[in-house]
């Protein structure tokens, strides 16, 4: 997967905050991003690893819905797993927790309630959230070939081990491959996120989605973090033995969200990572006086990616995110 040119040039230094990183060098950068309203200031830690020897800049970022814990879990324990003390080539960024006002409130946004990956590519006059989404842009996206951004299941939703990929970008095609999270999903870029802003910076990016918010899912942790590993052996970056998988990757190509049709109590019968057939039996909504019960049937086969952990569900909830893969 290796390109031969890369976005900066190695001899030069990578610049943050005024400090200057050269090659060889390891710096841990604070960014200032700006107030919240009782004055305190918001910051990001970015980790910078230097190789003597030229290669790609490759982009680590988690937490950028400050309660997708798995994500920063996945940045800090790559961080831990000291492999980048001994980079072979280029450079490594990362920034294992974006969104520190939702970490520490557990909550996706930031206070001006925005959602930064629905900010980009930023302004420098905008909301807390479009500030941030500002710096990456303009501080880190610069530099970076190739990107990931790890997430989990928003709210209580459950996703299985995943990435998602555009398939306009062959690159990025290539690096989900590589990654080998169970399932490999095409999605386009959603409008203004990280995603859209980077590919049209040139920036080949993956986001990797495992767990669900606030909630540490070791396996999915685990799964990222080999994914990142895996990525970084086929770029020469980092020597390693080779990692086995203990499944075959799916690859999906169509996805829908199987909803309620009835308001009531969720109760799922299959779970996400399962394979599905017409006529099984996904979950049940029952009402909550022992009167009624809905079954919620599979209609056609596939895999669930992903499913809702409420217990309690509107009518038109998300219940089963299903994945169809190209050969059925
Ligand atoms: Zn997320």
């Amino acid at each position: 997967m290796m390109k031969s040119t890369f976005k900066h040039a190695h001899e030069l230094p990578i610049i943050m905050e005024g400090e200057k990183i050269m090659p060889g060098e390891h710096a841990v950068i604070k960014l200032n991003v700006g107030k919240v309203p009782s004055g305190s200031m918001i910051s990001m830690i970015a980790h910078v690893y230097r190789s003597k020897n030229p290669g790609p800049v490759v982009y680590l970022q988690g937490g950028i819905h400050g309660d997708e814990i798995n994500g920063i879990q996945i940045v800090t324990n790559f961080l831990e797993s000291g492999l980048l003390s001994n980079l072979n080539c280029g450079s490594i960024i990362a920034i294992p927790l974006v969104n520190v006002y939702g970490f520490n409130n557990l909550s996706r946004d930031l206070p001006d309630g925005k959602d930064v990956n629905r900010c980009f590519p930023g302004s420098t006059h905008g909301s807390l959230a479009s500030r941030l989404a500002f710096i990456i842009t303009n501080t880190i996206l610069p530099y970076v070939d190739y990107a990931i951004d790890l997430h989990t299941g928003g709210g209580v939703r459950y996703n299985m081990a995943q990435v998602r990929y555009s398939g306009l970008d062959s690159i990025s095609t290539e690096m989900s491959k590589i990654f080998k999270a169970p399932f490999s999903i095409e999605q386009k870029p959603i409008k203004n996120s990280f995603r859209k802003t980077a590919y049209d910076m040139g920036v080949h990016t993956i986001v990797y989605e495992g767990g669900e918010a606030i909630r540490i899912n070791h396996s999915a942790i685990n799964i990222g973090v080999d994914g990142i590993k895996r990525l970084l052996l086929n770029l020469s970056m980092i020597t390693i033995p080779e990692i086995v998988a203990s499944y075959t990757q799916v690859e999906i190509t169509k996805t829908t969200w199987k909803r309620a049709t009835q308001p009531g109590i969720f109760i799922w019968n299959k779970k996400s990572g399962e394979r599905v057939v017409v006529g099984d039996i996904l979950g049940t909504i029952e009402d909550p006086y022992g009167l009624t019960s809905h079954n919620i049937v599979c209609k056609e086969n596939g895999y669930i990616i992903g499913h809702n952990n409420a217990s309690v569900v509107n009518q038109g909830d998300p219940l089963f995110h299903i994945g169809y893969p190209a050969i059925k």
